[in-house]
């Protein structure tokens, strides 16, 4: 079993006037293999951030606090290093990478992840598999990375990458948003798969319960202005869908 472990993390970032804001404000939470936790909260309450934060995104600074895989320092790794000790983040907005395909960029990510190219004729099934699974069509493959990818198709991408690469954890950012009914029940299912084969760990970031019906969290944890305001089991997603979030906005003020 792997532990990922976020202690009293304080975090910046530059604005675009040069003055540093600080975001997360002391948040800590333990992450083990093969537990869901969801991040929910209010728009602008520093969810995103920590994803960035774990991601080790060049804009965020960590001012102070701690993040540990197994024990090792992730804050002194690079964002490569990350990657190659089993973290996943998929971010609220892939950037394009022209000329490169799907395919490619598959092959490239996991040789990268895992220090090895993987075997051929495996692979090519493999891939196939999971993207069937994702009812994705086999044309995808010979795409340039997220060029003119609608936002079905980037959080699906994202999955695939997910199924592939097996994270010890995966981050998942958003990935609710702007996906009808039947692309978040395959999405869905996609992580839940992901998640069952290989026991991975993940922080489900979300701002709406909707997906919480599809992938079932273990705790959950309630941010407000880059705190931690509450934490629970899956009956706090229960009671934030029938009341929201305004008693602890208004707590915050
Ligand atoms: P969430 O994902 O919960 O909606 P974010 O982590 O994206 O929240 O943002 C938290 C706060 O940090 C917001 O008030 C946002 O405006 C601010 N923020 C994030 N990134 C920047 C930035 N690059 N420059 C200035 N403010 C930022
Ligand atoms: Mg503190
Ligand atoms: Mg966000």
């Amino acid at each position: 079993m792997s532990t990922l472990e976020i202690r009293d993390l304080h975090v910046s970032v530059a604005t675009d006037d040069g003055e540093e804001k600080e975001i997360l404000k002391g948040v800590t939470l333990t992450l083990n293999s093969g537990e869901t936790h969801a991040i929910m909260g209010p728009n602008g309450s520093g969810k995103s951030t920590l994803a960035y934060s774990i991601a080790g995104h060049p804009k965020y600074t960590v001012t102070s606090g701690t993040i540990t895989l197994d024990g090792e320092d992730v804050l002194a790794m690079s964002v490569d290093e990350r990657a190659r000790a089993g973290l996943f983040l998929a971010m609220q907005y892939p950037v394009e990478v022209p000329g490169v395909t799907v395919s490619n960029f598959l092959r490239t990510a996991k040789t990268a992840v895992d220090g090895e190219a993987p075997k051929l004729r495996t692979w090519v099934k493999e891939v196939k598999g999971a993207m069937n699974d994702l009812r994705m069509k086999p044309e995808f493959a010979e795409r340039d990375v997220n060029a003119g990818f609608s936002g079905g198709e980037k959080k699906r991408h994202e999955i695939l990458q997910m199924e592939l690469l097996k994270p010890r954890f995966a981050v998942l950012d958003e990935t609710d948003s702007g996906l009808d009914v039947d692309a978040l029940r395959i999405v869905s299912e996609g992580v839940n798969r992901a998640k069952e084969a290989n026991d991975t760990g993940v922080l489900l970031i979300t701002h709406y319960t909707r997906i919480l019906n599809y992938i079932k969290p273990d705790f959950v944890h309630v941010f407000v202005d880059g705190k931690v305001a509450e934490e629970g089991g899956p009956e706090l997603a229960n009671q934030l869908e029938a009341e929201g979030y305004d008693r602890f906005t208004q707590a915050a003020v």
